[in-house]
């Protein structure tokens, strides 16, 4: 199975019905400002590079975001500060990303979510994040070129550690407390292939460095609880 297989098949996952209602909801009752567009009203798959040196674990898509243009962190306010600030370091053809079509292109980086449809209010339950937390999982499971991981909010810091410890990652103990700029490192077991001596191989242990981000939710940005020099900073550590 690859990334795109995973893409194709959490795009029509149905697993959780209260999200299914709403996500299918909004895309009906649209907001004024959009209007004469469609709406995606589905799960978001993941987005960016299938052989990505750093993940990105956010939330959950937004209604009239990534709901109504079926990429992640697009088309919203929160999208704006991380296409922009992953474009400063580099690792995105432009600065911002509005729609399907826009030409935005992710290098080395893949986003990835603990929950992949909109929930209302952007607090999915306990049960909705146990429902999709194995297409995480799986992002996991086939992140073989992933070196870094940055987390967005502490929901998704949760969230991947549950995920790491479920496919057998192993993770610090105590586990980090999240924040802003907070590091722990995670251990991906080999797979008792050898190489020979001096030889990097898949099939030994490695590590991925997690760093912690506060979200790049307006509720942050506009307050100035998160700003570009912060977003900025934590990005230069992966
Ligand atoms: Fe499926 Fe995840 Fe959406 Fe639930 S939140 S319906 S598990 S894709």
């Amino acid at each position: 199975q690859s990334l795109a297989d995973v893409d194709a098949r959490v795009s029509v996952c149905r697993a959780c019905p209260r999200l299914v209602d709403w996500r299918e909801s909004v895309a009906v009752g649209k907001r004024k400002a959009f209007l004469g567009e469609p709406y995606w009203g589905r799960p978001v798959p993941s987005l960016g590079d299938e052989q990505p040196r750093v993940l990105v674990v956010g939330l959950a898509p937004a209604a009239h975001g990534g709901n109504r243009t079926g990429r992640m962190f697009t088309g919203d306010r929160s999208g704006d500060w991380i296409h922009a600030a992953l474009y400063r370091a580099g690792y995105a053809a432009r600065p911002t990303s509005v729609s399907a079509g826009d030409g935005q292109r992710l290098r080395g980086v893949r986003m990835v979510a603990p929950v992949h449809c909109a929930p209302p209010d952007n607090k999915p339950t306990p049960a909705e994040r146990a429902a999709c937390g194995p297409w995480l999982d799986r992002e996991l499971q086939l992140a073989d070129s992933v070196e870094s991981i940055l987390v967005l909010g502490g929901i998704g810091w949760q969230s991947l550690h549950a995920a790491a410890l479920r496919v057998g990652w192993s993770v610090p103990r105590p586990r980090a407390k999240f924040g802003h700029g907070a590091q722990t490192v995670f251990t991906v077991p080999g797979n008792g292939v050898s190489d020979g001596p001096g030889a990097v191989s898949a099939g030994r242990p490695r590590e991925v460095r997690v760093v912690g981000c506060y979200h790049v939710s307006q509720q942050n940005t506009f307050t100035g609880r998160l700003t570009e020099q912060m977003l900025d900073e934590v990005i230069a550590l992966l």
